[in-house]
């Protein structure tokens, strides 16, 4: 069944997100709550959502909200009505009653419930209604996180029901898994004991909640709230609920209850109203009293709060497990412990809730956003390795025994591709949705055909024949081995190779390059090569800009700065739904010199609201990179010019790749290299129009002095420099103009401070 309508009822944190979603694939959906004055409220809570939950905010035009009482009667023609209200049985029940006499036959219901089991909120339904109701659990920023959880019973039409799945995945862009009717899913019951386990051995071998989140984060590739950050970013009420209620539905023997019982810190906590970042404050508290923000952290072994300090444990910033549990140290221990357990506790889940361990992997990847998955981890220690390590007293899984008996291997390749150790079929064929490339499925499965420690070239077979360009580095930032890797990929494609993919699945397809890099070269003057470097960055984006083949980057969260110039400068760009593009230079003292003045002149240049006007066209740029414009949507991107027309937003961050190889597939044919732009600009008749801007900004106090000094030499840049309207410049004149600013820049005092004070603490330096 085609999904046209959409009926959200409850309007809470998840209903409206999930409505929001809805809408940004462009479908008109009902928002329902007990009063009508509740959904509007929460479309207004939308609108001012931060991070956005719109695309774009026009979307709100199509979330019409409406109360229970009167407006019902929309669900008659609903393709899709999705309950999201308290969870309550009682309440859930009477509304499906409800809904079951208004709804159209054969439309999709479901739950949005965390808790409630399915064969619980089915056990008054119709016949009718059972074999299209199943829970649909989002995760929360619904537009942000990729996991939906489709739970299904025995009562379910599986052909029906694989159309939701299909509007999940490809309309709402979510990564879809289908899970059994079982406590948690998959997602919370692995996820919730993970933090449950990092939280009780932290208590256990006496870690601060800075020594805790340093460990349990980034280095074993999970997001950096690590386990106390987190517990305050979801409300340590909220999780004192999920706790009891997992407690209340697994059998005792099950470890959880090792890990979920209540802890008289966490109640104190709650009593006292520091249930995290929604109330006082919570394992971290923002202190003002002193008329100064100071982050303070608890020292849960005294009850007090105290300055909060970065801690330094000379861990790797990129996720190297096994480099941390070699350590022999208490910080190796403890990534160990939790490590240990969360692999065993996962692998204890096969088969019985799910015989697919692959599923567990997605779900913790896309519903806790872990760089890899339990047993995807547990492939990296070596299940050898993994099993030595255990004690006598650890209880190893039917499924682990399994496999030490038949393999130790959790993966096998057969003819190129990937298969998965099935507890019930040995080795199976990974099943993607059609059409998707995986390539974390391509990683498991291949050997790059070039690699160093900042990137990877992969070989990519979907319809065409092309190569694809990894970054892997700490937040993908681009140094010279990603460029050696760019150069090289260009080199092996006009051999061949129908064309390039720029892609990777990591959080930010680049925040741009690495601040160290520059910062260390320039206070030790190393000025010429930061020149070089620039340049090699320019020639490398100018070839692939120019080749004679398509090139298509697929950005996914952050590109900005240096990672926004290389996207700018391929020939395509498949763009991810949620990806955030711009240039960012300026915060640091510092113009964009990898292309990207040159590049935002070229887009605008031919524009008709610059009217082929040399002296609005430069000061349209100077507006856009002087303020740092960013665009949070690939929608807003298109205004801005960041993207052009041509190219595609993308709603699944699991079909980026897919998407580009479409377009090289179609593309490649008679492909015309993109002819190198030729520019006229206005020189120094723009500047005083640029300085009064810069003027009236510092008056207003809105930026420093050396705000002045960077804004007036982007406005040399923008002008062209010392040109004039009747001298045309090249792609190349207007590199040159863009590193000799850059270097001039870089050698200031203010500049080198504002990119130290970015690096110390990631905001940026007023100066
Ligand atoms: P919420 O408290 O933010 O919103 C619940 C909404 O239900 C409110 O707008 C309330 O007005 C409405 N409501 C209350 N009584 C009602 C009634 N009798 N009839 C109709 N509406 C009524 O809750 P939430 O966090 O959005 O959770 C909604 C559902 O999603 C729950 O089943 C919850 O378990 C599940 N869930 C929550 C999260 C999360 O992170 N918050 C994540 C996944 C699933």
């Amino acid at each position: 069944m085609k999904i046209s309508k959409v009926v959200v009822i409850g309007s809470g944190t998840m209903g409206s997100g999930i409505a929001a979603q809805v809408a940004n694939a462009g479908i008109n959906v009902h928002l329902l709550d007990l009063t009508k004055d509740i959904a509007s409220n929460a479309c207004e809570r939308i609108k001012k959502s931060r991070p956005p939950l719109l695309m774009e905010e026009n979307n709100l035009n199509l979330i019409t909200p409406g109360s229970i009482e009167n407006d019902l009667e929309c669900l008659k023609d609903a393709d899709w009505v999705v309950e999201a209200v308290v969870e309550r049985i009682d309440i859930k029940k009477t509304l499906y009653s409800q809904i079951d006499a208004l709804r159209k036959p054969g439309a999709f219901v479901s739950s949005n419930t965390s808790s409630i089991p399915l064969s619980v909120l089915t056990e008054d339904m119709s016949e009718e209604m059972k074999e299209v109701f199943c829970i649909t659990h989002f995760f929360n920023p619904v537009r942000y996180m990729r996991l939906l959880e489709l739970v299904i019973g025995k009562e379910n039409n599986k052909e029906k029901i694989n159309d939701l799945v299909v509007f999940g995945d490809k309309i709402l862009g979510k990564t879809v898994v289908v899970c059994n009717d079982s406590p948690g899913f998959l997602g919370n019951r692995v996820g919730v004991y993970a933090m449950q386990v990092a939280m009780t051995e932290a208590f256990n071998l006496g870690l601060s909640v800075e020594e805790a989140d340093a460990v349990f984060g980034r280095p074993l590739g999970i997001p950096k709230t690590g386990i106390f950050g987190l517990y305050d970013l979801i409300g340590i009420d909220l999780m004192a609920d999920v706790l009891k209620s997992f407690i209340k539905e697994l059998p005792e023997s099950d470890p959880f209850h090792d890990v979920g019982k209540e802890l008289p810190i966490i109640n104190k906590l709650i009593k006292d109203g520091y249930t995290g970042r929604k109330g006082k404050g919570g394992f971290f508290r923002m202190n003002k009293s002193t008329g100064v923000k100071v982050l303070e952290s608890l020292n849960y072994k005294n009850n007090t709060y105290n300055e909060s300090k970065k801690v330094d444990l000379q861990l790797p910033d990129v996720m190297d497990i096994n480099k941390v549990l070699n350590r022999k140290d208490v910080y190796g221990e403890y990534a160990w412990s939790i490590l240990k357990k969360t692999i065993l506790y996962a692998a204890a889940l096969v088969p019985n809730v799910t015989e697919n361990f692959n599923d567990i992997d997605d779900a913790m990847k896309c519903g806790f956003n872990w760089s890899k998955g339990p047993f995807e981890i547990l492939n990296e220690i070596g299940i050898e390795n993994f099993i030595s390590k255990l004690n006598n007293d650890d209880h190893i899984p039917p499924f682990l025994k399994q496999l030490m008996d038949q393999s130790n291997s959790l993966f096998n390749v057969s003819n190129n591709s990937l298969e998965y150790f099935h507890p019930k079929k040995s080795y199976t064929p990974m099943s993607r949705p059609a059409g998707v490339i995986s390539l974390s499925d391509i990683k498991k499965s291949s050997n790059p055909i070039y690699s160093n420690s900042s990137a990877s070239i992969w070989e990519i077979s979907g319809k065409s024949r092309s190569l694809c360009v990894e970054f892997h580095t700490k937040a993908n930032a681009l140094d010279g081995l990603t460029n050696d890797c760019l150069m090289k990929a260009y080199e092996l494609t006009s051999e061949k190779y129908d064309g390039i993919i720029i892609a990777n699945d990591a959080m930010q397809f680049s925040a741009g390059v690495n601040l160290n890099y520059f910062y260390d070269k320039a206070i030790n003057k190393q000025f010429n090569e930061i020149d070089k470097f620039l340049n090699n960055f320019q020639q490398s984006l100018y070839q692939l800009q120019h080749a004679n083949f398509p090139v298509v980057s697929c950005p996914s969260g952050l590109a900005i700065g240096g990672g926004y110039e290389v996207i700018s400068q391929t020939s395509f760009i498949a763009a991810h739904s949620n990806s955030v593009l711009g240039l960012v230079e300026s915060l640091v003292g510092l113009i964009p010199a990898g292309g990207g003045c040159k590049e935002m002149l070229r887009r605008w240049a031919n524009n008709s609201e610059i009217k082929n006007d040399p002296k609005l066209l430069s000061l349209k740029v100077f507006n856009l990179i002087g303020y740092a414009t960013t665009a949070d949507s690939p929608i807003k991107a298109k205004v801005h010019k960041f993207l052009s027309e041509q190219d595609t937003i993308v709603m699944s961050k699991d079909r980026l790749i897919e998407e580009a190889d479409n377009i090289i597939f179609s593309k490649k044919q008679n492909y015309k290299s993109l002819e190198s732009a030729s520019l006229v600009l206005p020189g120094a008749t723009v500047m005083s129009e640029m300085i009064d801007i810069l003027n009236q900004l510092k008056d207003k106090k809105i930026i420093g002095q050396h705000g002045v000094e960077v804004g007036k030499k982007l406005g040399y840049m923008l002008s062209g420099g010392d040109t004039n309207s009747s001298t045309v410049l090249t792609e190349q004149n207007l590199y040159d103009l863009e590193r000799e600013i850059f270097i001039d820049l870089i050698k200031q005092k203010p500049t080198q401070d504002r990119i130290r004070h970015t690096l110390d603490t990631g905001k940026p330096l007023f100066n």
